[in-house]
């Protein structure tokens, strides 16, 4: 089904010189791949840099900027190698006309550095420059070359967000090798967009991205990467109209309750329900009830209470005599759910069972005999739930529980298991009405921003980490009176490996101060020891538990008091928010202490203070939009919208409005894809792991 000119691009990125097995597998953790995707080709040619070196700069000695990054003509005077057993680097005395320049060499090879700086020559040395003392140095040069080597040196060369092992020269030999798989693609894009806007082609735009020769080349704000970015737009707007013309604007099927389970299970509640889930079960029992397919949105921060809003749902469907399905998208939030949803629907007389991948063949063949023979009501899972042996007798409701994944588009197109079910997607991601549209089209919404009664705000502070000690101390108090303490270890490379290493070491450090009442739980272990970690601190067992950000993912202990965040400054606001959303989920007094290692910059103070400020998960996402603005381009760039590459809200979302017009005038004159365009469209949507849409087509 994929045109064939493809091919190449959708290949294992394995194939390409370089990457072997370990650096797919880092690659793995990079990239944004949809469910059991290994990198392909393709993802390396749309991995965005995260900024450029420039190395234009070329100053003389006396006007190289210390910190900036400059290219400069020396000649080489003197060689002072380390003396031997010492841990003195090696070093290398030049100079210009101007001054004087000493380049400095930890480990490195002696015949290396003479070979590369001959005594009298003249080199072109490129690198960051720093003072010392009154000196000025550059420690490893990231380029040293002869005239020669000068005239072929990048003028700007790409960066990328790397995790740890995975080296920048690995990436960029891999991306260029991707370069030359890239086939003649023919243009999807209007020839009127196209002169509008002047850009280059989208072959033409990628190597620009990968090859800069301005910094504009290689930056979001770039004609390249709006290209690419309004393509991303494209390709998205296209699909979710699709989807939902050929899916979702069919009939659906009324799911007429009879009151009966719903009132029992409301009777079954220890609590009352806020009065935002009254309305949200209102908004979804009409539509439930109704004849025309449900798509809906549940959005609501951390602890507002939309689980019990989807058992509701659940529970109409059951008096309709259907199934309901929850997908979740990791197996401890899967484990999460089904623990809430069975504490009340056994009031109803409801099953509820679990599916995960991990399960036992004997408990997965009962659940699936169950699910196909309806005994089961509620089936509770990770992506296991739509595999292919999988059948229910009448599924009538599918809720996904997207928490920071953002699948949708792909979960909308799993209407085959029911008979035209009706769909809840539920959010703690509190979106910006500006958001909502790329990532969710035309859906409804219902909203919880109203968080349960009794719950106190959440006493909020910012730290410097040589306050650690206090922060301990409040620790002790905290497990002294019977509360429960989250430590979230920092990110410190995107590398789980990495991560775990800093929370084992915390870990450790927390284990002497209070023996025996700690756990950890992290990403590299086995479900069994997570499990085991998270059941010791809900049981109250071991009060503190380490963590790296694995427990953003819904863990609901409402005991837990105290979230205390290591290295708050590197987290963005959304994930400190979800973060603190652990805490202040019952009538104890809650606190979040945000330690963090000083200086801070100025959008990371900026956050900071946003949290003190406010728990409104709206007004903090609104600022998060706005912090994340395009100013930052040396630096990492925070990751942009969720489920898109390169597209970037503060930067691209100009371009939605017309993206959505082009896709609207695609579906009146071509919904099928089949003219000249309508091909170059296919490839498109392929490229961007948008062909679920496709796929929808032949299905006719
Ligand atoms: P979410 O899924 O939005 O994170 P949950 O549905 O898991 O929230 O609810 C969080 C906690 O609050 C659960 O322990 C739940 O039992 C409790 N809860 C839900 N609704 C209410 C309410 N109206 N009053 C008091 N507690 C509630
Ligand atoms: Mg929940």
């Amino acid at each position: 089904m994929r045109p064939d000119i493809l091919n190449p691009l959708f290949a294992p990125a394995t194939g390409l010189p370089g990457i072997g097995a370990k650096t797919a597998d880092l690659l793995e953790r990079l990239l944004p791949l949809p469910d059991g995707v290994e990198p392909r080709v393709i993802d390396l040619l749309l991995l965005p840099p995260s900024g450029f070196i420039d190395r234009r700069n070329r100053p003389t000695i006396s006007g190289a900027v210390p910190g900036s990054l400059a290219t400069i003509e020396i000649t080489v005077d003197k060689h002072q190698p380390a003396p031997r057993n010492s841990r003195a680097p090696y070093r290398v005395l030049c100079h210009d006309e101007t001054g004087s320049l000493t380049l400095v060499f930890f480990h490195a090879r002696d015949d290396y550095i003479q070979r590369a700086l001959p005594v009298g020559e003249t080199r072109y040395v490129s690198g960051t420059v720093e003072a010392w003392g009154d000196m000025l140095q550059m420690v490893h040069p990231d380029r040293i070359v002869d005239a020669e080597g000068l005239a072929k040196l990048p003028p700007v060369e790409p960066i990328y967000p790397l995790t740890a092992g995975l080296k920048r020269a690995t990436v960029v030999r891999a991306v260029e090798a991707a370069l030359e798989q890239l086939p003649e693609l023919p243009e999807w894009q209007s020839r009127g967009v196209m002169d509008k806007m002047q850009w280059p082609a989208f072959g033409e735009a990628l190597s620009r991205l990968h090859n800069p020769h301005v910094p504009e080349d290689a930056a979001a704000e770039g004609l390249a990467w709006r290209r690419i970015a309004y393509d991303e737009l494209l390709a998205g707007q296209l699909a979710l109209m699709m989807v939902r013309r050929k899916t979702l604007k069919t009939a659906g099927v009324a799911r007429v309750g009879t009151g009966e389970k719903v009132q029992q299970i409301l009777g079954a509640l220890p609590f009352g329900l806020t009065g935002a889930q009254e309305r949200s079960f209102a908004e979804i029992g009409d539509d439930l009830a109704g004849t025309e397919r449900m798509v809906r949105l549940l959005q609501g921060d951390v602890g507002s209470g939309k689980t019990v809003v989807a058992l509701l749902a659940m529970a109409q469907v059951a008096e309709a005599g259907q199934q309901s399905a929850l997908m979740a998208p990791t197996e401890i939030l899967a484990r999460q759910h089904f623990a809430t949803l069975s504490a009340f629907a056994g009031a109803a007389g409801l099953r509820v069972a679990l599916l995960t991948g991990k399960d036992k063949q004997s408990e997965r063949r009962a659940v699936r005999e169950g699910l196909a023979n309806g005994e089961i009501d509620i089936a509770v899972g990770t992506h296991a739930l739509f595999q292919q042996d999988v059948a229910f007798n009448a599924l009538g409701l599918v809720v996904v529980d997207e928490q920071h994944r953002f699948g949708v588009h792909q979960r909308l197109a799993l209407s085959a298991k029911g008979d035209r079910p009706d769909f809840l997607v539920m959010s703690a991601t509190p979106i910006p009405r500006t958001l909502l549209l790329t990532l969710y089209g035309d859906m409804d919404v219902s909203r919880l921003d109203e968080k349960p009664p009794g719950r106190q705000p959440i006493a909020t502070r910012a730290l410097p980490d040589d306050r650690i000690d206090d922060v301990i101390a409040a620790i002790g108090r905290a497990i002294e009176a019977g509360n429960r303490v989250y430590w979230v270890c920092p990110l410190v490379a995107e590398s789980e490996q990495v991560d775990a290493a800093a929370a084992e070491e915390r870990f450790a450090s927390l284990s002497q101060v209070f023996p025996g009442k700690v756990a950890l739980v992290h990403g590299r272990q086995d479900q069994n020891a997570k499990q085991a970690a998270l059941s010791g601190f809900q049981s109250g067992e071991t009060p503190v538990l380490v963590a790296t950000t694995v427990v953003e993912v819904g863990v609901d202990v409402p005991e837990a008091t105290v979230m205390v965040i290591e290295h708050a400054e590197r987290f963005g606001l959304a994930q400190l928010h979800q973060l603190r959303g652990r805490v202040g989920r019952s009538d104890r007094a809650s606190s979040c202490l945000l330690l963090y290692k000083p200086p801070l910059g100025e959008t990371a103070r900026a956050r900071l203070e946003v949290m003190r400020e406010t728990e409104d998960g709206f007004r903090i996402a609104e600022e998060d939009l706005k912090l994340r603005g395009g100013g930052d381009v040396l630096g990492t760039r925070q990751s942009g919208m969720p489920g898109f590459r390169l597209a970037q809200p503060s930067i691209h979302l100009d371009m939605l409005e017309m993206a959505r017009d082009d896709a609207r005038l695609i579906m009146e004159t071509d919904p099928d894809l089949t003219g000249e365009r309508g091909d170059a469209l296919r490839a498109l949507l392929y490229l961007f792991d948008r062909d679920h849409a496709v796929r929808l087509l032949a299905s006719g």
